[in-house]
């Protein structure tokens, strides 16, 4: 008797471990693969991860680890910026990071947290344009605390960028320095290549047709380094709307210097231009609209603009042809 009551309470109590263990099993399932915070997939995680922001920073970070680190860009072509804000797998991304390269300066302005966690984990994370020599960076109009973050506009500023980034590779790998290190002087002198050719073909233009108009003030650094004066209709972010007023002091500006073309840009809305058209046609000035410049953002990966080099070389091109300077290679 005292024997079949001990096999029941044995049988009764197996069965609670195995209801039990079924139970922890299953409710463990939910919280083992919580799917919206996995890291995403990766194309070579056999390699250092490296996120960097824009797609001109991870151009540069790209050029400096070469295959030693898969870098993965959170913003795409054609997105603002200014406008930015990480999504929850920019976070993962982020978090998952074992360094991270930002434009810096006020650029990613909706970044939120993120790149201070990664910060007080102790990984690298590096704003590459306050690498920058400080009295060589220009300050905001509107703002005089604050610098103008479009450096990348600037090929002999842009070159100054590779060395920092190179730094921070050779701490986390320090047995590949040397290829870093000369990575980055390549990348450094290809810049000053691209600077000459930037040179000659904003040079072209006559004197008095030097004068970029265009939808927010992203071209200052590359006016400063090439002679142009320049005016951008919202201020050096985005997220400033331009006024009426701005609107019809540019337009009074640009008809009585008989300026021939405004350039929109890939991430930024056309409205403004169009307004400074209509402005100018109705003051008997025509004012055309060019090829849209590359701002804040490059070209898609597989065109020739997809890269930094060929994102500054389109602008210079397209600039130097549609305000009468003479461009090698051109059909007009
Ligand atoms: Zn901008």
């Amino acid at each position: 008797m005292l024997h079949r009551a001990t096999s029941i309470l044995v049988a009764v109590l197996a069965s609670f471990v195995v209801l039990l263990t079924v139970c922890l099993v299953g409710c463990d399932r939910p919280a083992a693969r919580p799917t919206v915070n996995a890291t995403p997939p990766r194309e070579h995680a056999e390699l250092p991860l490296l996120v960097a922001t824009t797609p001109m920073v991870a151009d540069v970070v790209r050029s400096v680890a070469g295959p030693r680190a898969e870098v993965v860009c959170l913003i795409g072509p054609g997105v603002d910026p200014h406008l930015w804000t990480p999504t929850r797998t920019d976070v993962l991304r982020i978090l998952d990071a074992q360094a991270v390269f930002l434009n810096g300066l006020m650029l990613e302005g909706r970044v939120g947290d993120a790149f201070a966690r990664v910060e007080s984990m102790g990984r690298p994370v590096l704003r590459v344009a306050q690498s920058i020599t400080r009295t060589e960076l220009l300050t905001d109009p509107n703002r005089a605390s604050y610098f103008d973050p479009h450096v990348w506009m600037d090929p002999a500023l842009w070159g100054q960028t590779a060395a920092p980034v190179a730094d921070v590779l050779s701490r986390l790998d320090p047995t590949h320095e040397g290829e870093f290190r000369a990575n980055a002087a390549l990348y450094r002198e290809r810049a000053a290549l691209l600077e000459k050719e930037c040179e000659q073909l904003i040079a072209s233009i006559p004197s008095e047709h030097r004068t970029l108009v265009s939808a927010h003030d992203a071209f200052a650094y590359f006016g400063r380094r090439f002679g142009l004066t320049v005016y951008g209709i919202q201020g050096l972010s985005t997220e400033s709307e331009a006024s009426i007023t701005d609107i019809e002091h540019l337009v009074a500006e640009i008809s009585a210097r008989r300026v021939p073309t405004a350039f929109v840009e890939t991430t930024v809305s056309d409205r403004t231009i169009r307004a400074l058209v209509e402005g100018c046609a109705a003051i008997g000035h025509q004012l055309k609209i060019g090829e849209p410049l590359f701002s804040d953002s490059m070209g898609r990966p597989d065109t020739p603009e997809g890269n930094w080099e060929g994102m500054l070389r389109h602008n210079a091109r397209v600039i130097a042809a549609s305000l009468g300077g003479v461009v090698p290679g051109a059909s007009r």
